[in-house]
């Protein structure tokens, strides 16, 4: 049967639930078990898909066509795994359903109220997404104390009073602050949001605490006298990102076995080793992060956001962790520069000057107008000065503008999704987009298959492959009308739909450019530390070469 590990967050959001959990989850399948995860968000949209990603992080795409929150991109990254749609329960999927149910009848007689209705819809979708796992782990998002995180606490209850409290582990995850004017680690919040879990009925197996810095044992031992706690419960988790780190999130998995915390939690389920855990694969993988041999710096040419006085570089998080993993592979640490695409549009701005000393450039996935002109400049100067570029989705699509007005000659051509009306609508909307009007979950989503042609680079990089699959997420196309013209001049279509309509990778011939690859897909989706996309291993190495 499933083993569940229930995950909530104390003290404050954002204090790394999300990659505790992968992290543990990618422990627990090095010691033999199959592992799934599900990311629980108690806000009310139905998807993230229509959450402002420069405000709540990316949007992750699943291989079925899912628009989820970003956690479930760190749980695939670290446990290898195809992971659906279905394991993204919000809040919105949760009441949309039960309110649909209740409309169709189905509880005609009965008063449908938040206990039971609401909360055994919760328990049955996590059941549902953890079938067939020997171990599941659930992350419920926010902090505990929430009013929006109750259900979920409650519907946490009552998978243990299903199966059993020996078959439902707790894990609270907090944070220890260092307040700057005692330079001392503080243990109270951690105590205080133990209570509050408390509150909800739920006593915490373990507490992992996140910090800048190690936990003492002195604090240790204090926090799990007042939680009321087995010595050994309480896990250190200090940043492994910063000044003083390993400076890479994949050392986790690592420092947690340091810990035992496998053991641990394997004793409170009952479980024993599968296998022994081999980690030489990732450990090799994650020393050449810290420690590689050569060094490369790429720009990602995007749109950014400041929130108040901070900015939100969570907006690209896969193609960061893509590039990381491509950087593993090649031994070689990939500086990245955050580039404003507004930067590059401004009267006289030079890309010469703004993009100087960058070995690569991408240009990520993206919607509306801003910036683009700044991306468009910044494509035009890779192609010119065979500086190795990798497009992506908006990315392929500005490239075709860019080739079509300054290599095709085509005055004004533009993706008409900016421009409607535009002289060449080089981009234009995807026939069945057209009668589209609902804006949530209607985009052309998840796994798509593409041909690839025989002698290009991005076969190559592919392994050879004939046919590759990859996710997408857009609404737009290369306008078949413009294939011939654009064909003529010397780009190179190296991958299709297989109806042989639609572009789905771009490129230039080597012979004139040592790496100009586009493609309509998000290959950052099904990049991990153990299995690099291949068009992003391909353009790091590049980026390499002299
Ligand atoms: N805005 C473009 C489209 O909808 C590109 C989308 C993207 O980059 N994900 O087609």
């Amino acid at each position: 049967m499933t083993r569940y590990i229930v995950v909530v967050g104390g003290v404050i959001s954002g204090v790394g639930k999300g990659v505790a959990s992968a992290s543990m989850g990618r422990m627990l399948k090095e010691h033999g078990f199959s592992v799934t995860a599900v990311k629980i968000d108690p806000y009310i949209n139905c998807d993230a898909g229509t959450l402002r990603p420069t405000e709540h992080g990316e949007v992750w795409v699943t291989d079925d066509g899912g628009e989820t929150d970003q956690d479930l991109g760190n749980y695939e990254r670290f446990l290898d795994i195809s992971i659906p749609k279905a394991n993204n329960i919000t809040t919105g999927q949760i009441y949309r359903a039960v309110i649909e149910a209740e409309r169709r009848g189905e509880f005609l007689g009965e008063t449908v109220q938040f206990i039971p209705h609401i909360t055994n819809e919760i328990q049955r979708r996590i059941e549902k997404a953890s079938e067939g796992y020997d171990i599941s782990i659930v992350e419920i998002g926010g902090t505990v104390g929430d009013f929006e995180n109750i259900p979920f606490l409650f519907a946490a209850k009552s998978l243990e009073h299903k199966y059993g409290r020996e078959n439902v582990a707790y894990i609270l995850v907090t944070y220890l602050p260092i307040p700057s004017h005692i330079d001392e680690m503080k243990t109270k919040p951690t105590q205080l949001s133990a209570k509050l879990l408390l509150e909800n009925g739920i006593q915490p197996d373990f507490i992992l605490c996140r910090g800048k810095r190690a936990l003492d044992d002195v604090r240790k031992r204090k926090i799990e006298v007042y939680s009321n706690l087995s010595p050994g419960s309480v896990i250190s988790m200090p940043d492994a990102v910063g000044e003083g780190t390993a400076n890479t999130i994949y050392v986790i998995p690592l420092d947690l076995e340091k810990e035992e915390f496998a053991e641990r939690l394997m004793k409170r389920l009952g479980l024993e080793d599968k296998r022994k855990p081999d980690w030489n694969a990732w450990r090799g993988a994650v020393e050449r992060i810290t420690s590689p041999e050569r060094e490369t710096k790429i720009a990602i040419v995007g749109k950014y956001l400041d929130i108040g006085d901070y900015k939100l570089a969570d907006s690209y998080i896969s193609i960061n962790e893509a590039l990381k993993h491509s950087g593993s592979a090649c031994n070689a640490r990939v500086k990245l520069g955050w580039v404003d695409s507004k930067d590059l549009e401004k009267n006289g701005s030079d890309p010469r000057k703004v993009l100087a000393g960058y070995d690569g450039i991408i240009i990520p996935g993206g919607f509306g107008s801003t910036g683009v002109e700044g991306k468009i400049n910044a494509i035009r100067y890779c192609r010119e000065n065979n500086i190795p570029f990798l497009g992506l989705c908006y990315g392929l699509q500005l490239a075709v503008v860019e080739y079509s007005r300054n290599v095709c000659g085509l005055d004004g051509a533009n993706t008409t999704e900016i421009e409607p009306n535009a002289r060449h609508k080089v981009i234009d909307i995807l026939p069945e987009q057209r009668s589209v009007s609902n804006k949530g979950a209607t985009m052309r989503l998840g796994a798509y298959k593409a041909m690839l042609k025989e002698g290009t680079k991005v076969r190559g990089l592919y392994g050879g492959a004939a046919e590759v699959s990859e996710r997408h997420r857009h609404r737009y196309e290369v306008n078949p009308e413009y294939h011939s013209r654009l064909l003529e001049k010397g780009l190179l279509f190296s991958g299709m739909s297989p109806d042989g309509k639609l572009v789905e990778f771009i490129e230039l011939p080597e012979s004139g450019h040592k790496f100009f690859v586009a493609t309509q897909a998000h290959p950052e989706f099904k990049s991990s530390l153990m299995r690099p996309a291949p068009l992003f291993r391909g353009f790091v190495e590049s980026c390499l070469k002299e």
